[in-house]
C-alpha cells in the first residue's frame, strides 16, 4: 500500500468534522514530501529538532503541530511556525509559549495534554492540575497563547474497555469545560486517538486524531 493509498483510506473513514493530523515522526523528508504532494497538509511531530529542519525544507504552506514532550528552553525554535502545541503539561511551558509567541507577534494555539493513561511513562496533567491551570487568574495575563481543547493519549493496551474508559472520562472533562471561555480560553478540540486506538476515541468524542503507522507502516524505533 502507498501512502497515497493508506491516507486516503483513513481520511474516508473519519466523520467529517474529524481533523487528521499526519504523524510524521521519523521518517525522511521524501516521505513527507510524498504525503504532501497528496494535498495533505497537517503534520504532527514529536521532536523541536527534528521539526524544525523538515520545516525549513519543506514548502511553507505545512501546518506543523508538536506532539511531543516540549521543554521549556526549546520553545523559542518552534515558536515563529508551530501551528498547534499539543503538549502542555505545566503552567510554567504556557508562560514561556506566552512569551515566545509575543516576541513573534503571533498568538499560539495550545492542547492541555492531560494524563489518561495507567502507565508512568506518559506526560500530562492530571485532571486537578489542568483544573487549576483553566481557573487561575495568572492565565488570564497570557495574552499571546490560546487555549484550544485537550490532548490524551490511551494506555498502550489491547484491553478495549481500559482504553474506552480512558477516551470516555476526557471527553467528560472536555465537556464539563466546553463553555469555560474567557480570553484566552476556547474549546473546540478534543484530540485522542492514535493509528491502533482511534476508533475507540472516535466513539468517545474526539474530533482530531493523531495517526502515524497506519500512514507510513511502522517506525523503525518502537520508542519513538
Ligand atoms: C507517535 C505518536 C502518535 C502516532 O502513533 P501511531 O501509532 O504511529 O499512529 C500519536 N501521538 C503521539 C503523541 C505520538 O508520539
Amino acid at each position: 500500500m502507498s501512502i497515497k493509498n493508506n491516507i486516503f483510506e483513513i481520511i474516508n473513514s473519519l466523520p467529517a468534522h474529524v481533523t487528521l493530523i499526519a504523524v510524521t515522526k521519523t521518517q525522511p523528508v521524501e516521505k513527507l514530501e510524498e504525503l504532501y504532494d497528496t494535498g495533505h497538509r497537517l503534520f504532527g511531530e514529536n521532536k523541536v529538532q527534528e521539526m524544525v529542519d523538515k520545516h525549513e525544507k519543506l514548502p511553507k504552506d505545512i501546518q506543523w503541530h508538536l506532539i511531543g514532550h516540549l521543554q521549556t528552553n526549546k520553545v523559542k525554535f518552534i515558536a515563529p511556525f508551530v501551528s498547534l502545541i499539543h503538549s502542555v503539561d505545566s503552567f510554567k511551558l504556557l508562560q514561556e509559549i506566552n512569551k515566545q509567541a509575543t516576541k513573534n507577534n503571533r498568538i499560539i494555539n495550545c492542547l492541555l495534554q492531560i494524563y489518561i493513561a495507567e502507565e508512568e511513562s506518559k506526560f500530562g496533567l492530571s485532571y486537578a492540575e489542568a483544573e487549576q491551570i483553566l481557573n487561575s487568574i495568572e492565565l488570564t495575563e497570557l495574552k499571546s497563547i490560546k487555549i484550544i481543547g485537550l490532548m490524551g493519549m490511551a494506555s498502550n493496551s489491547n484491553c478495549k474497555e481500559i482504553i474506552t474508559k480512558e477516551f470516555h472520562q476526557l471527553n467528560n472533562f472536555y465537556n464539563k469545560h466546553q463553555n469555560l471561555t474567557t480570553n484566552n480560553i476556547n474549546f473546540s478540540i478534543l484530540c485522542m486517538g492514535m493509528s491502533n486506538d482511534y476508533v475507540f476515541a472516535l466513539q468517545n468524542g474526539s474530533n482530531m486524531v493523531r495517526i502515524g503507522s497506519k500512514i507510513f507502516g511502522e517506525r523503525q524505533n518502537a520508542f519513538r
